[in-house]
């Protein structure tokens, strides 16, 4: 090992940014440091180190306690006191901060330093023995939970059992020897749990506690964390020591947190609390009630009006809002802690665009300054944060924004319900196309059981409804009409609450408010607008969806699925007919039905959109969903043949004896079509293949509802999109059928309009042989859902089961629906992309799917060049701005 290499900084000579190095903590005491701000004298033991440390199975690196010697008499200098001196002994905080922040790791170990000799010594100079025995039962506790490992009740009963000797009660009221004599005991704990003494010498004390920061890097807390914040194992940590500065030494000293702007607001102003006469832990640990940060300027007017200027001049060196902690003892003002503060959604952008306004920040950075994510949630309600909430259950935030509503158990019941007027939540075990109409009437979705990309979540995501998806601990018993959880009866009716933000589900009616989207979100918005190259297109598949999309700066629609056109009773009787037609003839009457209600949802979409882009993909999912259920038809027959039993005129008995015939012959073709794995089916294109005349019928009715529109002055450009294409002579055959049909009725009509005719690229074949299918395509759009299905050869519908446990373990970085698997099926999208584009350099190329509104996604699709991302239309402003801060 290179004994020469540094792993220890000062304060004072750091380097700058050093975040890396020495952890956020290290590096913003230093920096404090640097400006000249009053911070206490310490130093920093690098990330490095800790990485050491761990290599070395558990050793700390050869040199690093000589330089933490030679750091730590720069302390004493500088502090005047020196480390386990007899008379003044200085006191340390050991505490830890690695580059990302990471809650999991070691609590701070306070007041290191002190034993049976320098607690009196403490307790000599300060002329106070309560201050100074009542910070070393502090110090014994908080070392033997932190460093030793005893569990913290152990030391907390110690001192409930004296304060119960006490008259008060309370801490403050603890005599002298009452606190001596807690330290013994705990001692005596410590040596008794953990075989070992609780060490005496303060060097070992520090040693100890060195190490045990290291050691907490490995912790189960701070692995889980990392794994579920995608943080890297090999970081490590810094460990900061710094002289201890004491806020509990009377009424002129005190501790606090402040923010230099409310973090859920974005109000500028100081946003904290403080307490005076106490230590650090005492506010965080609720036992004394801290104030608002404002009243301090009564109480120490003059510290305050230097905190006010301090944080102004922090929030100035770093450009952004500061989460500041600091510590006042006897009257001088101690910064302990800077860091960038974590805010709401709508604080975030509030402050961006106000920081601008002040000259602080350009418009780009402002742009990046909004965590896209968090803005989905200010397009919807949300549940009001002051109001008493019960909950019933926890689930997936699956789909954002608040409702209230009484509960249903069937789609029948909502849509029954809702058509009433009443504002119905549908709670299912799980939910499948056939829910479709009972999601649409309801105002909120719950299931017990299902993912992030469930029917449930991704259909309720795209209607904009709020969604709770997968809480598990809901018992359903549709047919009784109640549920249970969390100890509560929910019966058929009642009020709940969804707050598909949070996932949670609450009792009865909680209030919500509505969003706001003020100026301040327009003007960022236009400044991403101004930046991205990428464009943003909506899933929509109404007039209704396209105009909430336009509202929200939707350039086009990238994706409209004319299937969810066919749901409802009056569409799904055509529908059936159409698929239980015997020939072509029959199919061609049930065509000639649904032909006029397909050319007016075209006809309102297209009028929405007003001249921009429209996609419209012909039909793809396996037709049986179109189909009653076979269980459910297997269940009828047997009803039929009960109550003919008990028929008892023949009237009764012709009529059921029709209906069981009508049933069965529905079976049986139920079962012609039944498929043992419909998604890899008879789907797609592969419809149209064998059926031209639904893609006859869907194209007549796009380019009859285009005409009119022309005929209206209004701009038409569609783009008729052909699903699950896998082979060149699939794109060739459909291609030529759609541009038949489509100059057939411009002909007719006597209009001219320009047109696409593209294909869905969501089977890895395609992507492999996008060349030959770019000779006819003239777009590509990936549909990345079924792409990552596809290409892991994992059904999105079953993985619920078992991908979060491979994310959590680690097999798996994230969800792959949520998130592009960028190595692997992102590999695809850059090849179907770069070999389509070497056919025809025209080629427009975009996304559609739930990977469209993802952040993370969209900066991937950025860099590959892609001309357009296309999302559910509350995601646009999401989108929007990820592809603008993917340009940063
Ligand atoms: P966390 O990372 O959990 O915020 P910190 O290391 O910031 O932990 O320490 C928590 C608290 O301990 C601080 O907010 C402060 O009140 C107290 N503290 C830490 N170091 C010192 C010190 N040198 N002097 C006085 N109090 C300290
Ligand atoms: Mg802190
Ligand atoms: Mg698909």
């Amino acid at each position: 090992v290179d004994t020469d290499r540094r792993w220890v900084y000062a304060f004072e000579d750091a380097p700058a940014d050093a975040r890396a190095l020495l952890g956020g903590k290290g590096a913003g005491l230093a920096a404090m440091t640097a400006a000249g701000l009053p911070v206490p004298p310490g130093f920093t033991i690098t990330t490095e180190a800790c990485v050491a440390y761990q290599d070395a199975g558990h050793h700390v690196p050869d040199g690093l306690w000589d330089q933490t010697e030679t750091a730590l008499a720069e302390v004493e200098a500088a502090a005047g006191r020196r480390f386990g001196d007899a008379d003044d002994p200085l006191l340390l905080s050991v505490r830890s901060g690695a580059a990302v922040s990471m809650p999991g790791m070691m609590d701070t170990v306070l007041n290191l330093g002190l034993n049976d000799g320098t607690a009196a010594a403490l307790a000599r100079q300060t002329g106070d023995e309560r201050f100074a025995y009542d910070a070393y039962r502090r110090f014994v506790a908080m070392f033997g939970e932190i460093v030793m490992g005893v569990e913290a009740d152990r030391f907390e009963r110690i001192v409930q059992r004296a304060k119960g000797q006490t008259e008060g009660g309370q801490d403050t009221d603890l005599s002298v020897d009452q606190l001596k004599e807690i330290v013994a005991q705990s001692k005596r704990v410590i040596a008794g749990q953990t075989r070992q003494h609780f060490p005496d010498d303060p060097r070992e004390q520090l040693r100890q506690a060195v190490a045990a920061v290291f050691d907490s890097w490995d912790n189960d807390r701070a692995v889980h964390y990392r794994r579920v914040h995608n943080i890297p194992d090999d970081i490590g940590t810094g460990v900061t020591v710094q002289a201890m500065v004491f806020g509990n030494k009377g009424w002129d000293s005190g501790t606090g947190v402040a923010f230099t702007r409310d973090p859920s607001t974005g109000a500028k102003g100081l946003y904290g609390e403080y307490l005076l006469n106490a230590q650090g832990e005492d506010v965080v640990a609720g036992i004394r009630t801290p104030k608002p940060i404002a009243e301090m300027a009564g109480d120490l007017p003059e510290t305050f009006d230097q905190f006010q200027a301090l944080a102004d001049q922090l929030e100035q060196t770093y450009g952004d809002v500061q989460d500041i902690e600091f510590t006042i003892e006897q009257g001088t003002l101690w910064l302990l802690q800077t860091r960038t503060a974590k805010r709401s959604g709508a604080a975030a952008v509030r402050i961006a665009v106000e920081m601008v306004g002040e000259g602080v920040i350009d418009e780009r950075t402002a742009v990046g300054r909004v965590d896209p994510a968090a803005l989905e949630a200010l397009l919807h309600p949300a549940v009001n944060d002051d109001a008493e909430v019960e909950l019933l259950a926890e689930g997936l935030p699956a789909s954002p924004g608040a409702a209230q509503g009484r509960v249903a158990f069937t789609s029948d019941d909502a849509e029954a319900r809702a058509a009433e007027g009443e504002p119905v939540v549908l709670v299912r075990q799980q939910t499948s196309p056939e829910d479709f109409h009972g999601m649409v009437a309801a105002v909120a979705v719950v299931t017990a059981e299902g993912g992030m990309t469930s029917h449930a979540a991704v259909v309720a995501r795209g209607m904009g409804t709020p969604c709770v998806a997968g809480a598990s601990s809901l018992r359903l018993d549709a047919a009784q009409g109640r549920l249970e959880a969390g100890g509560h009866t929910v019966l058929d009716g009642d009020w709940v609450t969804v707050d598909g933000a949070t996932g949670r589900v609450l009792l009865g009616r909680v209030p919500t408010k509505d969003p706001e989207l003020g100026d301040d979100f327009r003007t960022l918005m236009s400044w991403a607008d101004d930046v991205r190259r990428l464009g943003v297109r909506a899933n929509a598949d109404t007039g209704e969806d396209a105009a909430k999309a336009r509202e929200f700066g939707a350039e086009g629609i990238g994706l409209c699925r004319t299937e969810h056109m066919f749901f409802g009773d009056e569409r799904l009787q055509p529908m059936r007919e159409m698929i239980l037609a015997e020939d072509a003839g029959a199919r061609e009457a049930a065509l000639r039905k649904l032909l006029p209600l397909q050319r007016r949802d075209f006809d309102a979409l297209l009028r929405a959109m007003d001249g921009l882009p429209v996609t419209v993909r012909l039909l793809d999912p396996p037709l049986h969903e179109f189909l009653p259920d076979l269980l459910e038809l297997t269940g009828r027959i047997a009803e039929t043949k009960l109550a003919l039993k008990q028929a008892t005129t023949l009237e009764e008995m012709d009529r059921l004896l029709d209906e069981s015939a009508a049933s069965r012959a529905l079976l049986r073709q139920v079962e012609k079509l039944h498929e043992e794995n419909p998604m890899l089916g008879l789907r797609g294109c592969r419809l149209g293949m064998l059926y031209p005349e639904i893609t006859q019928m869907q194209v007549r009715a796009l380019f009859e509802a285009a005409a009119d529109c022309v005929e209206d002055g209004i701009g038409v450009q569609p783009e008729v999109m052909i699903p699950l294409v896998s082979a060149a002579a699939e794109i060739e055959t459909q291609a030529a059928l759609v541009r038949e049909t489509a100059d057939a009725v411009l002909a007719e009509r006597g209009v001219a309009l320009d047109y696409l005719v593209g294909t869905m690229i969501e089977l890895p074949r395609a992507a492999l042989r996008a060349g030959d299918i770019a000779r006819t395509a003239e777009f590509f759009s990936f549909g990345t859902n079924d792409l990552t299905q596809t290409t892991f050869g994992l059904s999105r519908d079953d993985a619920g089961r078992f991908l979060s446990a491979y994310v959590e373990r680690g097999v798996l970085p994230a969800d792959p629906f949520q998130t592009l698997d960028v190595e692997g099926v992102g590999e695809l999208v850059r090849l179907g992309t770069d070999r389509g584009r070497a056919e025809r350099p025209d080629l427009k190329v975009g996304v559609c799917g739930e990977h469209g509104g993802d952040p993370a996604s969209v900066a991937f699709f950025h860099g590959v060049g892609l001309d357009y991302v296309s999302c559910s239309p509350f995601r646009v402003p999401v989108a929007r701005l990820a592809a603008a801060r993917a340009t940063l």
